[in-house]
């Protein structure tokens, strides 16, 4: 059954976080001044069980949800994660299944992970200079540990393998054309993101961001590139290829070219909320449904109610103003 919002937007895409917690603290996303030992992160018995993320996710995908993408926090953390996998890959109706990760545990867990039923990845890397990437990810993880977690992907046959990259002024754009060369011709996608105000203690400010036209500026310049038709309706990343031939790159840019009207996504929380928008400050309580016992159908209901008044568009009203608006934090609900 399809469900439309309010501006006709079907629900496609489940983003389901599994985890608020992470190994890394990047400055961007899980600073240490607020993500440090005092913080207070959510309880076992609060998160949501593998089975009872299964049975959402059947019951989503039931109702229109085509593609899963497993986040965090840092999904990898969480103890056992290919039963997850392997439960969701059984899905009935599922069309693709992915996972988002920062690569440092993906060593140990490549192999299970495509054991498991997991067809493709991706991977954060927003610098391959180790200066920069560590004063980034604020734990010492180096460089060579995530290039290594990408390699162990590709030697478990997961693929396409895609690369995210957060580019932030005056912190990694220096960087930029390096990866972009590091990568070119060798099968796995980057994408640059625009660096977004998500959550409220990342200290976001507009001239912080590096836009898509000036990043494909900086990369045109060194490496010729020229745009690519999406490659469905609704595409995160816009899409440019290489002039000569060697496969494309991608720039997500939500901040100076939102793609509110075309987004068919939702979010679910650890704790088992559900977000109709990433900048949304609260979520819908799906746990309360389950763990009292609500039949399929009335959950199926409940979301039905969410998603037909939906009318978030976030990125399309933002200002330099709604910056301060209290939000969810990314590490929370993922990306
Ligand atoms: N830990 C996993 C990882 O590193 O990919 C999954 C969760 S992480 C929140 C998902 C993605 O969001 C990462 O690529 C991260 O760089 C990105 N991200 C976090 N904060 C961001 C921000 N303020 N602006 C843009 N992207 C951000």
């Amino acid at each position: 059954m399809e469900l439309l919002d309010t501006f006709q937007r079907p629900l496609r895409d489940l983003r389901i976080s599994v985890t608020d917690r992470c190994n890394f603290r990047c400055t961007y996303c899980m600073p240490k001044e607020v993500f440090g030992p005092g913080y207070q992160f959510l309880q076992r018995d609060e998160i949501l069980t593998y089975e009872e993320i299964s049975r959402l996710a059947r019951i989503f995908v039931a109702h229109g949800v085509e593609k899963i993408r497993i986040t965090g926090g840092e999904p990898l953390v969480r103890r056992d994660l290919p039963l997850l996998i392997e439960q969701l890959a059984q899905t009935p109706g599922l069309k693709d299944l992915t996972l988002t990760t920062n690569g440092s545990l993906l060593r140990q867990q490549a192999g299970a992970l495509r054991v498991a039923g997991l067809t493709r990845i991706t991977v954060s890397l927003d610098s391959l200079d180790d200066a920069v990437f560590q004063q980034m990810n604020d734990v010492g993880v180096p460089v060579a540990q995530v290039l290594d977690g990408i390699d162990a992907a590709k030697e478990a046959g997961l693929a396409p393998i895609k690369v995210n990259a957060v580019i932030e002024r005056g912190v990694n754009d220096h960087t930029m054309v390096d990866l972009a060369r590091f990568f070119k011709g060798s099968g796995v996608i980057l994408r640059f993101i625009e660096f977004m105000d998500v959550g409220n203690t990342n200290g976001w400010r507009m001239d912080r961001v590096v836009t898509l036209r000036e990043m494909a500026g900086i990369i045109g310049r060194e490496l010729p590139i020229e745009p690519a038709e999406p490659n469905y309706r609704g595409e995160v990343a816009r899409r440019w290829r290489y002039l000569d031939g060697s496969g494309e790159i991608g720039f997500i840019s939500s901040i100076s070219q939102p793609f509110c009207g075309d987004c068919t996504r939702a979010r679910i929380s650890p704790e088992g909320e559900l977000f109709t928008c990433l900048f949304a400050a609260r979520g819908h309580d799906f746990r309360t449904l389950i763990r009292g016992g609500k039949s399929d159908a009335e959950i199926a209901e409940f979301l039905g109610q969410v998603w037909r008044v939906r009318d978030d568009r976030y990125s399309e009203l933002r200002t330099e103003a709604t910056a301060g608006i209290e939000r969810v934090e990314m590490s929370r609900i993922g990306g």
